[in-house]
């Protein structure tokens, strides 16, 4: 198959010929129709993420179509139509047994714990546990989003920020994960503010549902813009970038008892980050983390999608071939796009 492929952290990745995957006696083959660019790649890429042995073939948002089945797998034939979780559950610790596959103890990810997307085919375990049959009606392109950012934001907003109708949410960085994060908390009833750097990313924001718009590059101190433009700070705050500076910003735009989701991820190679945690303690704030979604409570999500309640649609702004996908790969680092490139592996 063809495949994306980088020997080195941050030097050019190339597109070449690689043996095709094999199933797992647990497992399936993936035949990838489309796969999304999402800036945790570009982080694997750059070798902040120790899960990666080199060679590595990144990518984790994806949709595709069962082309092989292990011989343990009971709930999947060839020709389903899915997608699946970035975390795939083993089923069987602790924490799947509880339902939490997201933060399953002997999680999988394809793209970091092994070859990803980026390629005609992907291998993905514990296929009953982790596959996501998707509707006829649903193209590629959207369903990728649903592998990683969509869902992602879903359960960061709905789930762990238990987002309630009328309240404000704020939301620190409008790339993939936020501009999901930005619909799914208009669609609750939510008034969102959104803020990032890039006017282009505000922009879309605003189309998604945002009431108020916050331009980091030119307001000094995001987090008192957000406590002015919402009456005193936000009820749930979430930062979907992943920084430390993003971090303090979306704790310190809270109003008393409100709630900050940590959604993006913060590289290892940052360290410890540091939360104002005196705040947390005098103003009561809760202070939550959100990790994907477990293949399970997907259906709450399909449905609303189906409805029309929410348009992950909406978030797809380009198709490239894989031929395009490592300079678009490299390019996530300086921007990190506000709309979702879509590789397609097979145009
Ligand atoms: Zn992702
Ligand atoms: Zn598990």
């Amino acid at each position: 198959m063809r495949a994306v492929v980088f020997e080195r952290y941050g030097e050019p990745a190339e597109v070449r010929e690689v043996p095709d995957p094999r199933p797992a006696p647990h497992g399936v083959v993936v035949r990838v129709e489309a796969t999304g660019l999402c800036r945790s790649d570009w982080h694997g890429w750059m070798g902040h993420d120790p899960d990666i042995a080199l060679p590595h073939v990144p990518g984790h948002e994806l949709a595709g179509v069962v082309e092989e089945v292990g011989a343990l797998v009971t709930l999947r034939r060839p020709g389903d139509r899915v997608t699946v979780p970035f975390v795939c559950g083993c089923g069987s610790c602790p924490s799947c047994a509880a339902g939490h596959h997201q933060v399953c103890e002997r999680q999988t990810q394809p793209g970091f714990t092994h070859w990803g997307s980026y390629a005609q085919y992907v291998a993905l375990d514990h296929a009953d546990v982790n596959l996501v049959v998707l509707p006829d009606d649903l193209s590629y392109a959207t369903a990728a989003s649903l592998g990683c950012r969509f869902a992602t934001a879903f359960r960061a907003v709905v789930r762990q920020g238990r987002v309630a109708a009328g309240e404000w949410v704020a939301v620190h960085g409008c790339g993939g994960v936020g501009l999901s994060a930005v619909m799914i908390a208009a669609a609750s009833g939510a008034r969102v503010v959104a803020v990032d750097v890039s006017p282009q990313a505000l922009e879309l924001a605003r189309t998604f549902g945002a009431a108020e718009c916050v331009d980091a590059a030119r307001v000094p101190d995001t987090a008192e813009a957000v406590r002015e433009l919402t009456g005193g700070g936000a009820h749930l705050s979430l930062d979907a970038l992943g920084s430390p500076a993003v971090c303090a910003a979306s704790v310190g735009g809270l109003r008393r008892r409100g709630r900050h989701v940590q959604v993006g991820l913060l590289p290892s190679a940052d360290g410890m980050t540091s939360v104002p945690l005196a705040r947390a303690v005098a103003l009561e704030l809760e202070i939550l983390g959100s990790h994907g979604m477990a293949a399970h409570a997907y259906p709450e999500l399909l449905e609303l999608v189906r409805s029309g309640v929410l348009r992950p649609d909406l978030l797809v702004t380009s198709t490239i071939t894989l031929d395009a996908a490592p300079a678009a790969l490299a390019a996530l680092g300086a921007s990190p796009g506000a709309g979702m490139t879509v590789v397609e592996p097979w145009t």
